[in-house]
């Protein structure tokens, strides 16, 4: 067993926080208040192999593996957990066009995908289905020239911004089996967008619903097979679950570096604040709690690459683990800076916002429970 970094996976690493540093970090909190992200950033996101992270080399992608990209992720949160978590999810839609599209639609649209000339959008939430997505409702009839699609989805990350959709919709019956992915491009007749949601965090994000009325998408954006839409969206999902779990280990690693050097400056009663042995214990607590996250973190990711058996429950785990320690830790990092932790200046309070989304989406925490419980029942 060896946990250390190979020397291929600390370059990866550094080469994305170094890009964080130098393209994100100086403009997160402007593209915070703008609420976008330049779109001539993804190019050079591009450039560097990070939007076709494990889309595999024969339809030119990096070909990582899911650890490896777990390093991305959490290198890019140091700068913006916000940024890099959209890429995540374009990274997943991606990958489900790779493993599961036809060669047609491989060879029409991952290239852009990939150099991130198209930024792509996944579609699975709607307003009457989070959690419970199969119960999802969206209906795509099938016609001559390919389907129309009528229904909404929400809290889209990327909505009325993405170039490309990857949205699940109901083909068939009632059920996971009756659904079915298919790619939708922006402009599409019929393809429409609410406004953009006023969020807590992940605000540098544009979050829409985006609605279909008679949206006509041709036969051959169908991702894979009918009914089988529900399946890769799902699969997924657990690559979704590391990535988000990195993006909150960055951040908070960020948090408390920020934080142990913020402490060795203040202070209070004579003394720099980190001369306290109780605020020490608190470090010395998030210090615990964050390599114990990194390492379930990447023990998940490894699982997933392995193809083990319990990799969605590892990944489920992590998922809920990591996600709650990273909000924990930067909610006290915030404590530790007193009133200026507060302060938007000092960049904690961001993290906060930031993080808190992520024991919501991708499946929210108590799901992860769920699907862990589930395991456990099964194989008793
Ligand atoms: C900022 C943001 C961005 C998002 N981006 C996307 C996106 O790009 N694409 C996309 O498809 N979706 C996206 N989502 C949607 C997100 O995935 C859902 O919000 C999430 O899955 C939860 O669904 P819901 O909001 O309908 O909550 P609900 O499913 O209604 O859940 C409400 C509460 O009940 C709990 N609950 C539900 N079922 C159970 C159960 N069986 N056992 C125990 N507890 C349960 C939940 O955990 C939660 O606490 C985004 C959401 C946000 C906030």
């Amino acid at each position: 067993m060896d946990f250390a970094l190979s020397e291929e996976q600390s370059a990866i690493f550094d080469m994305a926080r170094d890009f964080g540093q130098d393209r994100i970090a100086p403009h997160a909190r402007t593209w915070e208040a703008a609420g976008t992200i330049p779109k001539d950033l993804w190019p050079e996101v591009g450039e560097l192999g990070f939007g076709g992270l494990y889309v595999s080399e024969a339809s030119g992608g990096a070909g990582l593996s899911r650890l490896d990209a777990t390093l991305v992720f959490e290198a890019l949160s140091m700068a913006c957990p916000s940024v890099a978590a959209f890429l995540s999810i374009h990274n997943m839609c991606a990958k489900m066009i790779d493993s599961f599209g036809s060669d047609d639609l491989k060879a029409r649209v991952l290239a852009d995908a990939v150099s991130m000339k198209t930024v792509l959008s996944y579609c699975l939430t709607e307003p009457g289905s989070g959690s419970d997505a199969a119960a999802l409702k969206t209906r795509a009839e099938k016609t001559n020239a390919g389907y129309v699609l009528n229904g909404t989805k929400a809290f889209i990350s990327g909505g009325s911004y993405s170039d490309a959709y990857v949205c699940m919709v109901r083909t068939g019956g009632d059920g996971p089996k009756g659904v079915s992915a298919l790619y939708v491009e922006d402009g599409a007749a019929g393809l429409s967008f609410g406004g953009l949601e006023d969020k807590m965090g992940w605000r540098a994000q544009p979050t829409a619903q985006v609605q279909f009325d008679d949206c006509q998408v041709a036969a051959e954006n169908l991702i894979g097979i009918e009914g089988d839409g529900f399946k890769y969206a799902m699969a997924g999902l657990d690559g979704g679950r590391l990535n988000i779990s990195a993006c909150s280990l960055g951040a908070a690693q960020t948090a408390l570096t920020q934080t142990l050097q913020y402490m060795s400056e203040r202070k209070a009663f004579g003394q720099s604040i980190d001369q306290f042995q109780a605020l020490q214990f608190r470090l010395a607590d998030m210090e615990i709690e964050l390599q114990a996250a990194r390492t379930f973190l990447r023990q998940a990711a490894w699982k997933l690459d392995q193809g083990a058996p319990d990799a969605t429950k590892f990944c489920a785990m992590a998922k809920k683990f990591v996600t709650e320690a990273g909000s924990k830790v930067v909610d006290q990092c915030l404590q530790l800076h007193g009133g200026y932790g507060y302060l938007a200046d000092y960049g904690i309070e961001k993290l906060v916002r930031d993080l808190r989304v992520h024991q919501i989406l991708e499946g929210t925490n108590e799901i992860m429970r769920v699907i862990v419980a589930r395991h456990l029942l099964a194989n008793r």
